[in-house]
């Protein structure tokens, strides 16, 4: 079989979050079993040197609305199956989505065009393509320009990691966009509220679509988490189901990570104070004895970051260090900018960093996840795979891969444990942190569960089989 997976982020070349992981993990498994083209814009911000990637030789125009769009194909130099696409609309940008004034003012010409490149690198390169799997709303106009506009006998898979995030545009980029008005602004489609809807069309479109964990697919098709488009997925819900992520076992390796001070895997789990030390010695915290509790993630209401904020002056009295990374929505990032320095116990650092975020995971022994919603998550799978334990609120993702260490005897290799908790509230959030405080008190025991968690299996090999089997 021959597959195209197209994703606006995939790791190490452009990574915002998890999107970025899932989109070079999944491929990269799925390779062993058979083809796979992944295929993502080539940002500017992409070194193109230091990642070996070439002009393929052929360049493309697609025309919108009485405007010539060239596309130029390139492909990594090693593997003939990693595609690129530069546009300069599309890839000539200080980010991938948005800058400190928000969201870009053209993201619908700018993915939609990526949508339309999509397929046409298919009859551009003669591929030879079973079925195309599409990621979020950045790539969800592939389902309908495939079903309206090119008639494609391609079967489409759309995996929605995250609801929040629909793409939503005014009407006009219909015309952009040409876009079929009368087949596709209709209110189970395209349509949503007078505007258009990128995310809803890819899930009316589509022949199968997914999401990242068994529960947060029942969980959308509620009013808490469906983000209004709760009836659609209802009314679409015999081709949906939920597929558990995994975790690229390769790149988050404690015991060949290069971004670590100290290497070490779970026969050697006592190395990892060293970490520890090095960190606290570096951060300016005192008490290598202490439990370290870190967070890493983006600043958004998703993440609990307001349990964070609220807890602060609480965990400012407790015996522990925490250390926080994390970066977002310009509200938050001023309000931790602003609390830097303040605590003895509490280090912040407001950023996106790749091999910070590595020391960070090296050295912990707990990780919060207060999230409020949590399609998958995988903080809490890189927790455990680096010697830790996540810290995490019962729902999503969350629930399907974490099990509170209390709540089984049963320790076998396939549940990896941590603390849940289960309201979404500053009492409930504080006794999960006490409750881990005293699970560190008894040091055998954390390290023995600490330990049965690095030898959890959260890799990719049970989940890539789900999505092989749903391909074919
Ligand atoms: P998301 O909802 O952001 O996709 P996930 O848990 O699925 O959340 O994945 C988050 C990924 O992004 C993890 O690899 C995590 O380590 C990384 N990450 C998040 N925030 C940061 C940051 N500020 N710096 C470095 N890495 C980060």
């Amino acid at each position: 079989m021959n597959i195209l997976f197209a994703a606006s982020e995939i790791f190490p070349y452009a990574k915002s979050g998890g999107l970025a992981d899932v989109a070079y993990s999944l491929p990269q498994d799925l390779r062993t079993k058979t083809n796979v083209y992944t295929i993502m814009p080539l940002y500017k911000t992409i070194d193109r040197f230091k990642y070996e990637i070439e002009y393929q030789g052929k360049s493309f125009d697609i025309w919108l609305d009485g405007t010539r769009h060239q596309i130029d194909i390139f492909v990594q130099k090693e593997n003939q199956f990693e595609l690129f696409l530069y546009n300069p609309i599309l890839c000539d940008r200080e980010g991938m989505y948005y800058d400190s004034f928000g969201g870009f003012g053209d993201n619908a010409l700018r993915f939609g065009l990526f949508s339309y490149a999509i397929i046409e690198i298919i009859f551009q390169l003669n591929l030879k393509i079973d079925a195309i799997h599409i990621n979020d709303w950045q790539t969800a106009l592939v389902a309908l320009l495939a079903k309206t506009r090119y008639f494609l006998t391609q079967k489409i898979i759309f995996t929605i990691h995250n609801m929040a995030y629909q793409g939503v545009f005014p009407k006009k980029v219909m015309d952009e966009l040409e876009l079929s008005w009368a087949e596709c602004f209709k209110n189970d489609r395209l349509e949503y509220f007078d505007n258009v809807n990128f995310l809803k069309a890819g899930i009316f479109y589509s022949d199968k679509v997914t999401t990242v964990s068994p529960s947060y697919a029942s969980e959308i098709q509620t009013p808490l988490f469906g983000h209004t488009l709760e009836k659609i997925l209802i009314a679409n819900n015999y081709k949906l189901s939920g597929i558990l992520n995994g975790l690229g076992f390769d790149v988050f390796d404690p015991a060949t990570d290069k971004d670590i001070f100290q290497k070490f895997d779970a026969k050697s789990y006592e190395l990892k104070q060293k970490n520890k030390i090095k960190l606290l010695k570096e951060l300016g915290l005192k008490g290598s004895e202490k439990p370290l509790f870190v967070f890493i993630g983006r600043f958004t209401e998703q993440k609990g970051i307001n349990l964070i904020i609220e807890s602060l002056h609480l965990i400012e009295k407790l015996d522990i260090n925490f250390v926080i990374l994390g970066s977002g929505e310009g509200y938050y990032n001023h309000i931790f900018s602003n609390l830097i320095g303040k605590y003895a116990n509490i280090h912040i650092t407001v950023g996106f960093d790749e091999a910070y975020s590595r020391r960070l995971y090296a050295s912990c022994d707990f990780l919060v996840m207060p999230s409020k919603f949590e399609p998958c998550g995988l903080n809490q799978m890189i927790t455990m795979r680096y010697g830790a334990f996540p810290i995490v609120a019962y729902t999503g993702g969350l629930k399907d891969s974490v099990m509170d260490f209390t709540d089984t005897d049963n320790y076998s290799k396939k549940i990896g444990l941590g603390i849940v908790y289960k309201e979404h509230t500053i009492f409930w959030y504080m006794f999960a942190i006490t409750k881990a405080i005293s699970l560190y008190a008894n040091k055998s025991r954390f390290e023995k569960l600490a330990i049965h968690n690095m030898n959890v299996d959260n890799s990719w090999k049970r989940s890539s089989k789900e999505y092989l089997k749903l391909y074919k």
